[in-house]
């Protein structure tokens, strides 16, 4: 069993989807068990965030914003039977718009169920576009399957209830399903989200409850770089990095990698594979509890946009305990 994950960057036009459609191919043909995870389209959360906003506001020109977007996902689709699929989405994310608009007030709750539309069209798009090469891809929310806290925007994975319904529904799947990322539910079937970037997450969830071989993460970059590419040109790709040397990276600003998905992927040994989806022979980088030394003693550098360093001091605060909390 494989899990492959692919990001925004992956799965922004159909001639990209093309490129994922046959990543995936290739890899069936190695191992029949494969599981896919998506993100939105690249942009689209930032986009549905921006449009809720508007919204909330009562800035009515969100309407035109949402038909730019549904246009976007009926570019990708390759059938009448998918457009009126959109357009059924469509319907419901302008009823949830138009009530953040009546009652002028975004919560966290709303905007989770909002942004949750950019995985469900992606998956159901990219199924869709799986279908003539690969009869058996189905569609699969993950509603379904992860159940969280009602921590919205940043929901706590249910583990115990989470792994009992992967192993279950995968015990005799004989499908290729291409998952949504980023989303989950709670109990009580509302909709959260994992954080932003969440997608990486939800692979690593799935990865580890079906003890797969490997967590394939196929973005937009050759594996976890020295630096970030952006920033600094001559980076590399790292060939081999430990759990703890990625969760490190991750944590502190390389995005590459959204940091919860280390644990689930640690607590089974799952290996995780970093891969370009735009240069597919490039080996990546392969993250595992046993990597083969790299020379260097720095495996990396990352870094933190926007963050200030706030120093208190004064005569006033000595032997005066909690100023720090305060
Ligand atoms: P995806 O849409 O596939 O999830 P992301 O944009 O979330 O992709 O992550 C990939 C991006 O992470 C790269 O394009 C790169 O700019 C950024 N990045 C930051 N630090 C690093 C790093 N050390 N190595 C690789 N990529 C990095
Ligand atoms: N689409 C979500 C985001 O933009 C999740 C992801 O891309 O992993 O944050
Ligand atoms: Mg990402």
């Amino acid at each position: 069993m494989r899990v492959l994950k692919f990001g925004g960057s992956s799965v922004g036009s159909l001639e990209r989807i093309s490129g994922v459609v046959q990543i995936v191919k290739e890899q069936l043909d190695k191992d029949p068990r494969v599981v896919v995870v998506v993100s939105a389209l690249g942009g689209v959360t930032d986009d549905l965030i921006r449009i809720s906003q508007k919204a909330a506001l009562g800035d009515t020109s969100y309407q035109q914003e949402l038909v730019q977007l549904q246009d976007r996902h009926r570019a990708i689709s390759t059938s009448e039977a998918q457009n009126d699929q959109i357009d059924k989405f469509f319907k419901k994310l302008n009823d949830a718009l138009h009530g953040v608009m009546l009652v002028r007030e975004l919560s966290k709750r709303s905007l989770d169920f909002i942004m949750s539309f950019g995985e469900r069209l992606s998956a159901y798009l990219i199924s869709e576009a799986m279908k003539p090469s690969i009869p058996s891809a189905i569609f699969l929310d993950a509603r379904e399957l992860i159940q969280t806290d009602r921590n919205f925007g940043a929901a706590r994975v249910d583990y115990k209830e989470t792994n009992a319904r992967i192993q279950k529904y995968f015990a005799d799947c004989a499908f290729v399903p291409v998952v949504t990322g980023f989303i989950g539910a709670t109990k009580e079937r509302e909709t959260t989200t994992l954080g932003r970037g969440g997608s990486d997450f939800t692979a690593s969830i799935l990865g580890a409850a079906l003890h797969a071989q490997e967590i394939e993460i196929w973005t937009d970059v050759s594996g976890v770089m020295t630096a970030d590419p952006r920033r600094v040109p001559q980076a590399s790709p790292i060939p081999q990095m430990s759990y703890q040397e990625a969760l490190e990276m991750s944590h502190f600003g390389a995005k590459v990698l959204h940091p919860p998905t280390i644990a689930p992927a640690l607590s089974q040994k799952v290996p995780i594979r970093i891969k370009n989806t735009f240069y597919p022979k490039a080996p990546g980088t392969l993250i595992s509890a046993e990597p083969q030394n790299h020379d260097s003693l720095i495996c990396g550098i990352s870094s933190i946009s926007h963050v200030a360093l706030l120093r208190v001091e004064g005569g006033g605060m000595v032997g005066v305990s909690g100023v720090a909390m305060r």
